[in-house]
């Protein structure tokens, strides 16, 4: 699949498969990450999870929310992969820049 069609084509997936349209985002890299892509996606925590923070340090993400996250982290590479075909080194080169909204 040509660098145009990528990142539309990998959005059209995600969404298809539940993402919201509006926290997904495809980009590619530029310069030495050229062959990169990568998917910008925001998610929502588990309802009533006990993530906290303390004001100072990072975020303590509680486990149920770490399996989330991972889960969602592989789904991406998977839809990601199976809709360009990419392989290889790098899960193909595909980065996943996964993040939780604010609670
Ligand atoms: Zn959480």
């Amino acid at each position: 699949m040509d660098r145009k069609s990528e990142g539309p084509a990998v959005k059209r997936h995600l969404i298809a498969m539940g993402f919201n349209k509006n926290n997904v985002r495809v980009t590619h890299g530029h310069g030495t990450a050229w062959g990169w892509l990568t998917v910008h996606a925001d998610i929502h925590h588990r309802p009533g999870c006990s993530c906290h923070f303390d004001g100072i340090n990072p975020m303590e993400r509680a486990d149920e929310c770490k399996k989330l996250w991972g889960e969602v982290y592989n789904r991406i590479i998977e839809i990601t992969q199976q809709t360009t075909g990419r392989h290889g080194d790098y899960d193909g080169r595909i980065g996943v820049n996964l993040n939780f909204f604010d609670k």
